[in-house]
C-alpha cells in the first residue's frame, strides 16, 4: 500500500492534521477544564465573603455571642448547591455539612486559620468526586474563627468529562473525514499522472510522433509533461535521422554492389579474352575500394555518435601536420594539374587527436582537388590567435551555390551525386570533419562564391 504516493499523501496528510488537532485540541481541554474549576473556586470564595460579613454583623447583635450569631447566620444565608461550616478555633459553631464531613473541618490546618486569605482544598466524600472546600479565616472581638464553604464537584466532574467525550469521539470522526478527503484530493491531484503514464505506455517507436496531453503547462506537471514531449521530439527526431541515414546508406552501398554484380555476370555470361577480365576486376576492385571507403567511415561516425571513439589526446605541431597531409595529397594534385601549397610560417604547437585531424586535413584537402578543375590552385594555411587557431583550405574551383551551403556538412549530402560518387567520394567527408572540429570543441565554416572557389575554415580552440 505504501508503494502508492496516494497512500503515502493520504497518510502524511492525515499524520500531520492528527498531530495538530492534538496540539489544539489538549491545550483546549486543559485550558477549559481548568477555567471550569476556576469557576467554582470564584463562587465559593464569594459565598465564603458573604457568609463571613453576615457573620460579623450577626455577632455584633447577639452582643458578641459567636455560637447564636454562627446559627443565625446559617438561618439568614441558605446559599444554593453549597455547605457552610462556621468555626472556632476548637469547637464547630454552626454547620449545614452533612454529619459524615464534619471531621474534614478538623482537618484544616493551623496556618490555614490563622492566614489572613483564603485558601482552597479538595475534600474526600460527596460521593466518588468529592468536593471543593475553601477556608476563610476572620477575627472578631479578639477571637479566630473561620467560614469553610464546601460545594460538591458532581456537577463539574460530568461537565469536564463530557467535554472529553467529545473530543474522543470527535478526534478519531475528524481523522477519518480528513482521511476521506485528503484520500480524494490525492487521487484528484494524481490523475493526470496516471493518465500520463498510460498514454506514454502506448507511445512507442511506430508513433513516435504522439504527445502527452497537456492541461496546464504552468504547474508542475503540465511542466513534467511539457519536458516528456520534448524528450519524445528528440527520440522522433533522431529516429527520424537514423531512418534517412539508413536509406541514404542503404542506397550509397547499393551502387557500387551492383556495379560489382554487373561486371562480374556480364564477366561470367561468356568466355572473355585476358584484357576484357583485367578491365572487369578493375573495376571491382575500385567499387570494392569505394565500398570499403563508406563502410569506414560510417563505421567511424556510428562510433562516434555512439561516443565510443574517445579522443586521443597528445602535443603536436599543427604546421607539420598541415604540411604532411599537404605532402600527401601533392601526387593527386599534380595527376589534377592544381597547385597545392601549404602556407605555413611558424610552428603552431596544439593539444589533440592528431589522426582525427589528420583525417580531416585529407578530406578538405581532397574535396577542394576533387572540385577544382585543372589549373587551379588549393592552398592550405594556419592563423594563430590568443585563444584560437584556424586551419583554412582554400580554393578557385567549383564553389557551392548558397543553398547548398548549409547541407554539405550533412551525411550523404552531395550537390552533383553522380560527379561526386564518381570522384570516390562517400559523401560523408565533410559530416567526419564537422565531428572532428566538434570533438576538439572547435567549429568548422564554410564561405563560397559559385564559380570562383571556396573557403573553409577550422576554428579550434588551443
Ligand atoms: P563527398 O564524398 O561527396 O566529397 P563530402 O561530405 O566531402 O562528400 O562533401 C559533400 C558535398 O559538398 C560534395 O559532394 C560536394 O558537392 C560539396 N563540396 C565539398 N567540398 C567542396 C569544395 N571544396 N568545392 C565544391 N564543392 C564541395
Amino acid at each position: 500500500m505504501l508503494n502508492s504516493v496516494r497512500a503515502r499523501l493520504t497518510l502524511w496528510y492525515v499524520l500531520v492534521f492528527g498531530l495538530l488537532l492534538l496540539g489544539f485540541s489538549i491545550p483546549t481541554y486543559v485550558l477549559l477544564s481548568r477555567s471550569l474549576y476556576d469557576r467554582v473556586d470564584q463562587s465559593l470564595s464569594n459565598a465564603a465573603q458573604a457568609t463571613a460579613s453576615e457573620f460579623l454583623s450577626e455577632i455584633k447583635e447577639f452582643n458578641g455571642d459567636a455560637g447564636l450569631g454562627a446559627a443565625e447566620t446559617l438561618n439568614e444565608l441558605r446559599l444554593p448547591n453549597v455547605y457552610t461550616a462556621i468555626c472556632a478555633d476548637d469547637r464547630i459553631l454552626a454547620s449545614n455539612l452533612p454529619e459524615a464531613q464534619e471531621p474534614s473541618l478538623r482537618q484544616v490546618t493551623a496556618s490555614e486559620r490563622s492566614n489572613d486569605q483564603t485558601s482552597f482544598r479538595t475534600m474526600e466524600g460527596f460521593g466518588e468526586e468529592g468536593a471543593r472546600m475553601v477556608v476563610l479565616p476572620l477575627e472578631a472581638g479578639g477571637k479566630r474563627y473561620f467560614v469553610a464553604v464546601a460545594e460538591p464537584l458532581l456537577g463539574l466532574v460530568e461537565q469536564v468529562a463530557l467535554i472529553r467525550r467529545i473530543f474522543y469521539v470527535g478526534f478519531p470522526a475528524t481523522l477519518l473525514v480528513a482521511a476521506i478527503g485528503g484520500f480524494l484530493l490525492a487521487r484528484k491531484s494524481l490523475a493526470p499522472v496516471l493518465e500520463m503514464s498510460e498514454q506514454a505506455q502506448r507511445i512507442g517507436a511506430t508513433n513516435l510522433q504522439e504527445r502527452l496531453t497537456v492541461s496546464n503547462p504552468r504547474d508542475e506537471l503540465g511542466r513534467l509533461a511539457g519536458v516528456f514531449n520534448e524528450l519524445l521530439s528528440r527520440l522522433d527526431r533522431s529516429f527520424g535521422n537514423m531512418r534517412e541515414f539508413m536509406a541514404d546508406a542503404s542506397h550509397e552501398l547499393r551502387t557500387p554492389l551492383s556495379i560489382i554484380r554487373g561486371e562480374a555476370d556480364v564477366a561470367l555470361s561468356q568466355q572473355r579474352d585476358p584484357a576484357e577480365y583485367n578491365e572487369t576486376l578493375t573495376i571491382i576492385q575500385d567499387e570494392a575500394r569505394r565500398l570499403t571507403l563508406i563502410v569506414d567511415d560510417m563505421l567511424s561516425l556510428a562510433r562516434a555518435d555512439a561516443g565510443q571513439r574517445p579522443l586521443n589526446v597528445q602535443d603536436f605541431y599543427l604546421n607539420d601536420l598541415v604540411e604532411e597531409a599537404c605532402r600527401a595529397m601533392q601526387v593527386l594534385a599534380l595527376r589534377k594539374g592544381v597547385a597545392l601549397t601549404p602556407m605555413l610560417t611558424e610552428d603552431v604547437s596544439f593539444r589533440g587527436d592528431e589522426d582525427l585531424l589528420r583525417r580531416l586535413m585529407i578530406n578538405l584537402l581532397d574535396n577542394a582537388l576533387k572540385f577544382t578543375p585543372s589549373g587551379g590552385s588549393v592552398s592550405a594555411q594556419l592563423v594563430c590567435e590568443p585563444s584560437m587557431v584556424k586551419i583554412i583550405v582554400l580554393d578557385t574551383g567549383a564553389g557551392i551555390p548558397a543553398e547548398a551551403v548549409p547541407h554539405v556538412f550533412e551525411r550523404f549530402y552531395r550537390i552533383d551525386k553522380s560527379r561526386s560518387r564518381a570522384d570516390g567520394g562517400s559523401g560523408l567527408g565533410l559530416a567526419i570533419a564537422r565531428w572532428v572540429a566538434e570533438a576538439h570543441k572547435g567549429s568548422i565554416d564554410l564561405v563560397s562564391s559559385p564559380g570562383h572557389g571556396s573557403k573553409f575554415t577550422v576554428s579550434l580552440p588551443r
